[in-house]
């Protein structure tokens, strides 16, 4: 099994810890905001290299954090004169219905920052008794990046470079200006008691104390999106390795950047997409053949066209499947083509390529052997799983109506009178014009005198 390993920037040899298990440590979401479609894209790689692990059978541990202690979270509460809590406890609901609704599995353990500040104080402690941080007259604390002679090893960079070509704030408490923060002090609502005065942690640190406190000193992999590997994941390294004799993850994953129109998404641009916009139009199986079409370490450029085009092709895969008896699918064992893409880094292109062949196969048996035609359904629909493809019945996948598509009632009711001031003037080429449209829509009329009812009806009846 070979995986791609961000630190050595190198495909190698995935040898884990204890044999036949993985330990996987994924940095989630800061809760203020909906999650978009970049959100989605790392947490779907998440959840098939998990899937994959699984299919290869692995037995695997997987630890998802919430932060809920971020600025962003407080300022946002101000704004909406409420309290932080109530805004995480709002987008943790909301996460957890959008990757439900993308069928994503929950990971193991999903920790939050607000329940682990003890094991977060005790690390802290425990770095400035090892004199690895230090605290300061105003009551922070930072960790002291020239105690730690590895600092950048994570994204090869120079100390040196880091601070000649920074911005870092300039700040007479730090000993150096690289320094970040473990400790802040503050004393507004959202803060908690410690031995240096009340205050929250810096963001950092939670990582470190949370994937101790599920996985220990040494797991084997630690995951995130390729925007967290500096400086967040360079800085979590640093206080593991520090406090834990220089154990920490012992390979890292870091999933590519999503942007649209080769911009980076952002709310000031107003090209932010969040999983609910997409799931208003798209079946969850295109979603996931679409961001599976780009290896996870790749960069993708996002489009719509491209969400079409996927649908397209999913759809052909449903239409073939729509012509075998699907109702009992039998587990059958994963095809070579499949196991070979998955030990290849999570090739999920090259699993797809195999759905293809594995296609024109079927749609060949279609015609002549009825028999085969059955295996070879059971072969895509077993393949399909570690992606999440191919697990809705074919005529319910057909059903699917994007939400944009559907028409509510005040337009309902809108054209309505539109069609009857049309019928009094007896304008009717125009009154069934309107009849005919909502019909397409899903809408049947139904004049009674003067009166018009409507219902919403399948659109094949
Ligand atoms: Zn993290």
């Amino acid at each position: 099994m070979k995986i791609f390993d961000s630190k050595s920037s190198k495909k190698i040899n995935f040898d884990p810890l204890k044999e036949g298990k993985v330990s996987l440590y994924v940095c989630g979401m800061t809760v203020y905001d909906s999650c978009h479609i970049g959100h989605l894209r790392t947490f779907l790689s998440f959840d098939f290299i998990v899937k994959s692990f699984k299919a290869l059978n692995y037995d695997i541990h997987y630890v998802r954090n919430i932060t809920d202690v971020d600025d962003k979270i407080i300022a946002k509460a101000k704004l909406e004169k409420t309290s932080p809590s109530v805004i995480s406890e709002r987008y943790i609901e909301e996460m957890h219905d959008d990757f439900l609704s993308m069928a994503m599995q929950s990971p193991d353990k999903e920790p939050k920052v607000t329940e682990h500040m003890e094991s977060i104080i005790s690390f802290i402690e425990d770095l400035i008794s090892k004199k690895f941080a230090y605290s300061t007259k105003n009551g922070d604390v930072f960790f002291n990046v020239e105690s730690f002679d590895k600092y950048g090893e994570l994204s090869n960079r120079k100390l040196k470079e880091m601070i000649s070509g920074s911005r870092i704030e300039v700040d007479d408490s730090k000993k150096n200006p690289a320094d970040f923060a473990l400790w802040k002090n503050s004393s507004d609502e959202y803060s908690w008691e410690s031995p240096w005065g009340e205050g929250r942690p810096g963001w950092h640190i939670e990582c470190s104390a949370m994937s101790r406190d599920y996985l220990g000193k040494n797991f084997d992999i630690h995951g995130g999106g390729l925007d967290l590997k500096f400086p967040h994941h360079e800085n979590e390294n640093a206080q593991s390795k520090c406090n834990h004799d220089g154990l920490f993850a012992n390979y890292w994953l870091h999933t590519g950047p999503l942007t649209i129109d080769e911009e980076k998404m952002s709310k000031s641009l107003g090209n932010f997409i969040t999983i609910k916009d997409i799931l208003k139009k798209y079946h969850p199986e295109v979603i996931r053949f679409y961001l599976f079409s780009t290896h996870y370490r790749n960069p993708l450029n996002f489009s719509f066209g491209g969400l079409d085009e996927s649908k397209k092709i999913l759809d052909k895969f449903y239409d073939a499947l729509r012509k075998v008896d699907t109702s009992n699918v039998k587990n059958v064992s994963l095809a070579e083509g499949v196991i070979q893409s998955l030990k290849d880094d999570f090739n999920s292109p090259k699993l797809i390529s195999f759905l293809h062949k594995t296609l024109d196969k079927l749609n060949k048996s279609l015609i002549k052997n009825k028999k085969e035609s059955q295996s070879m359904a059971n072969i895509l629909i077993s393949s399909g799983e570690v992606m999440g493809l191919f697990q809705s019945k074919p005529e319910e996948y057909f059903k699917f109506i994007s939400s944009e598509e559907l028409i509510s009632e005040k337009e309902i009711e809108d054209l309505i009178a539109q069609r009857n001031l049309a019928r009094t003037e007896k304008d009717f080429s125009k009154s069934d014009k309107i009849r005919d449209d909502l019909k397409a829509k899903g809408i049947s009329l139904e004049d009674l005198g003067d009166k018009t009812s409507w219902k919403r009806v399948n659109l094949e009846e």
